[in-house]
């Protein structure tokens, strides 16, 4: 018997927690803490579940062709070379009758890890530019609006901050462990702990301030904190003075939300309000952290551009205890090279979708930011945590499923469950009926997967090598190391998309015939390859160096951090923030509906089948105050219905005297594995928050396009438990 343990960097959830792995024969068989102490809390229960997940018996183990009709989920095995061949000859008749732009690519990177910008370098050269991902409203947006202010993605000094900052995100001890970890060891060398939340979450309860402002009014609460920090002059002059454009008409903004109008809007009393801003703008070091909250809200670009000015009038920015402006780790070639942007021309990066209505994090900005880039970064592209130049998803699935304004005939959906990952879920539904080739990569079969002509089967964390950059968030390298051995027709998405680019021709540009060779070549740059990193330890972090602007200025148009923002001034839009309200709540709808709060057993709509994480959370539960069960006439524990204008999400009621009263949380990503009807795709159309919000353009923020997901107005009525549902 071969027994090994290593590194892995897990890949179930978005944080990338670095862990130990055993293995058995090539098996993966236990999952323990880091042997360094001050990693050894980032272990949460999914990823002590991963050997039940990469050992699953319900696995995707060889490429499936489909033989019923779409949706079906009847299917043919084949060899994996019959599946790529036959795809690349579909796919090649799709961009021959519609041009490259017929095709769209949507991927998650948290679950592909492996991908190397191969799916970008690919479409590049084929001259492709609709790429969407889930990072357009998680994480991704938030790097390609940040850099409008200051031109790059900060990370928060964890360690030496005096005040943490919390939008409506809630890590915990099995939720966005590393970050929850951060929190306590701050916490107990006295840092301030301030919670923005409707509910009293875990994080609310032990914080220093809790201000339960309603649900999609970020916005304006920053407006409110600049208020105060302007009026008190808590803000840092002399920064303001060298390093700022724009910091009249910024005031002047801010001048238009006077504390009555905040509190009016937020519904947070004026007093606690004030007590917020004073502690963030006194306490010395301060970091907003990011939060998926922000990331989707009609108001999105305005409230993420508010942290990012707290940040920098409050002299936060690239100091001690403040947040970092960390730029790519100069011994690993950035994904931003490998993507091979400039090799897509200006005629088909104008073809975006988004280019022209929603162009925050299109290529359309990242044009406009490409020379300060360059001159501050070293490269013109920057595509932080995968997010700065992208399509737009409403409107590339508006053109999958109505052609307008030109026809996407070709989709892939790599490690993403795409159908329930969007707002418009029936929009996207119809949009994959229209496609003339569907094609998916996955661990196990999903409701996005069953639309698909081809699955194919993916590889798991534990089954190769990689080294995480944390997608040129911050300079850390990770390693992660192959202990296991995938099943024999599974591929990583940086091979899958080196086999399609090879059967069209563009083998030249992919002299790597395999992934462990990509990561020969990224490390090339400091003179290494993978087993030399894998030699010398398992984690490399460059020294952190503050107030790098001094000498590079800020990668913005003017050099300088931009309050009111030239480029979305020259895009059209305003260029100072604003608050804009998202839907009102009225009688027929009254409650304001708030998705997310994330399910310690899960990662967005994966999991459910993995029974020793599916028994702590076996159905979805839609929480409510006592206050508005009461009125509703509802009880703990009983099935509801939660309906919108758009559609309706079964789950179980649960009474929460936690929750802000009007308020109702639905989780987000159900489905079920275990329903063997293809009508409702495996539960797809029964309990998933996506069928729920419009993406019309009136209700997306104006300029990216997100979806406004925390704060539309519902009700609830009983309902009895769908049938298709498992015992589970
Ligand atoms: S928090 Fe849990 S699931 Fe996420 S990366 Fe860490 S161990 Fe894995």
């Amino acid at each position: 018997m071969t027994t090994q343990t290593g590194y892995s960097i897990c890949s179930i959830c978005d944080i990338g927690c670095q862990l130990r792995t055993e293995s058995e024969d090539g098996r993966v068989t236990r999952i323990i803490a880091h042997d360094n102490p001050l990693l050894a809390k980032n272990i949460c229960f999914k990823g002590v579940a991963a050997p039940s997940i990469h050992n699953a018996p319900d696995r995707l183990r060889v490429p499936l062709k489909r033989v019923g009709e779409r949706g079906e989920n009847r299917w043919q095995e084949i060899s994996y070379e019959q599946a790529m061949d036959e795809i690349a000859e579909r796919l090649k008749k799709v961009v021959s009758e519609y041009g490259p732009e017929g095709m769209a690519v949507s991927t998650s990177g948290w679950n592909t890890q492996t991908t190397q910008a191969a799916d970008r370098r690919f479409m590049n050269l084929l001259g492709a530019p609709n790429w969407i991902s889930g990072v357009s409203l998680c994480a991704g947006n938030t790097a390609a609006i940040n850099r409008l202010t200051y031109g790059w993605f900060p990370m928060g000094d964890f360690q030496n901050t005096n005040c943490i900052v919390l939008f409506g995100h809630n890590p915990k001890k099995h939720s966005w462990t590393p970050i929850y970890n951060m929190i306590e060891a701050a916490r107990a060398r006295g840092a301030k702990v301030i919670v923005l939340d409707p509910r009293v979450s875990e994080q609310a309860e032990v914080a220093d301030v809790h201000l339960r402002l309603r649900s999609g009014t970020d916005a304006a609460m920053c407006l409110g904190w600049l208020k105060v920090i302007f009026d008190e002059g808590l803000h840092d002059k002399k920064f303001v003075a060298k390093w700022c454009t724009g910091f009249d008409e910024l005031k002047a903004r801010v001048d238009e939300y006077p504390l009555e109008r905040v509190s009016a809007i937020t519904g947070v009393d004026q007093a606690l309000i004030v007590e917020a801003a004073r502690l963030y703008a006194t306490a010395d070091g301060a970091i907003i952290p990011w939060t998926p909250i922000t990331d989707m809200q009609i108001s999105s670009t305005s409230a993420i551009r508010l942290h990012s000015i707290l940040r920098a009038v409050t002299g936060n920015l690239d100091v001690v205890g403040g947040e970092t402006l960390g730029g790519f780790n100069p011994d690993m070639i950035p994904e931003s090279e490998l993507a091979l942007h400039d090799v897509l021309s200006d005629e088909q990066k104008a073809k975006q979708l988004g280019y022209e209505k929603h162009p925050a994090y299109t290529y359309r900005v990242a044009e406009m930011l490409k020379a300060p880039t360059e001159k501050v970064w070293g490269y013109p592209y920057a595509d932080i945590v995968m997010g700065c130049h992208m399509a737009n998803p409403s409107e590339v699935f508006r053109a999958m499923a109505y052609e307008d304004p030109y026809p996407i005939k070709a989709f892939f959906a790599l490690g993403n469950n795409a159908l329930m990952s969007y707002p418009n879920q029936h929009q996207i539904h119809k949009a994959m009926l229209n496609q003339d080739l569907i094609v998916a990569h996955e661990l196990f079969m999903t409701p996005t997967a069953m639309m698909a002509d081809y699955v194919l089967p993916g590889d798991a964390f534990s089954e190769r090598n990689h080294i995480a950059d944390t997608w040129s968030w911050t300079t850390r390298l990770g390693l992660s190391q192959k202990l296991a051995e995938p099943p024999e027709q599974a591929s990583n998405s940086y091979q899958f998309w080196r086999d399609l680019a090879v059967r069209f021709g563009f083998e030249e540009w992919f002299p790597w015939s395999t992934h462990d060779e990509v990561l020969d070549y990224r490390l090339s740059r400091s003179g290494r390859s993978f087993s030399d990193f894998e030699a010398q330890g398992f984690m490399e972090i460059p020294p952190v160096r503050y107030r790098k602007y001094r000498k590079t200025g800020f990668a913005t148009p003017s050099g300088k951090v931009e309050l009111s923002s030239s480029v979305l001034g020259d895009l059209g839009f305003d260029p100072l923030p604003y608050f804009r309200p998202g839907p009102a709540t009225s009688e027929e709808f009254p409650y304001l509906v708030f998705n997310g709060v994330r399910e310690d057993p899960f990662f967005q709509t994966g999991q459910r089948n993995i029974k020793e994480l599916r028994d702590r959370c076996p159905v979805p539960r839609i929480f409510m105050h006592p206050d508005d069960a009461k009125r509703e006439a509802l009880t703990d524990g009983e099935w509801i219905e939660l309906q919108t204008a758009y559609g309706a999400v079964s789950a179980e009621l649960s009474v929460q005297p936690n929750m802000k009263t009007g308020h109702v949380r639905v989780p987000h990503g159900w489905w079920y594995p275990e329903a063997t009807d293809t009508e409702t795709l495996a539960g797809a159309f029964l309990s998933s928050d996506a069928v729920l919000c419009s993406d019309d353009d009136e209700l997306l923020d104006y300029e990216q396009g997100v979806p406004h997901f925390k704060g539309f107005p519902g009700r609830v009525v009983k309902t009895i438990k769908p049938e298709a549902i498992g015992a589970a």
